[in-house]
């Protein structure tokens, strides 16, 4: 094990399934690391550090959606595009999750309130 490797395995966390960054976190969930005086996203530091070298026009993808993850297995190279397409396919699941909790509050209402006339 490389310096830089113990260095950065000293801020994560390894779970059963996710590996989490414990180090600094933006704003936008993207853990951060220091190496060669600029700062990095973890999970392009693990990308690049386990797997191999991120293609020109590519981005380091986390298969998980945990932003703070750097699992090596968790994290996949895309084209921007591809990345997009998959964020919008998961706010659109999510959407519709939102929207079946509340037809299911409503329902467990509707039994409440049948419950109640019956007793
Ligand atoms: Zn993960």
């Amino acid at each position: 094990m490389d310096a830089l490797e113990s260095r950065f395995l000293q801020y994560v966390n390894k779970n059963d399934d996710c590996w989490l960054w414990t180090g600094h976190v933006d704003k936008s969930g993207y853990g951060h690391f220091r190496m060669d005086n600029a700062t990095h996203r973890s999970h392009r530091v693990a990308y690049i550090l386990w797997i191999g070298e991120v293609p020109d026009g590519t981005v380091v993808h986390h298969k998980c959606a945990q932003k703070n993850c750097v699992r090596p297995d968790h994290l996949q190279v895309v084209t921007p595009q591809e990345n997009t397409a998959e964020m919008l396919e998961r706010k659109h699941y999510l959407a519709r999750i939102k929207e079946l909790e509340q037809k299911l509050d409503e329902a467990y209402q509707l039994v409440e309130e049948l419950l109640e006339d019956k007793w």
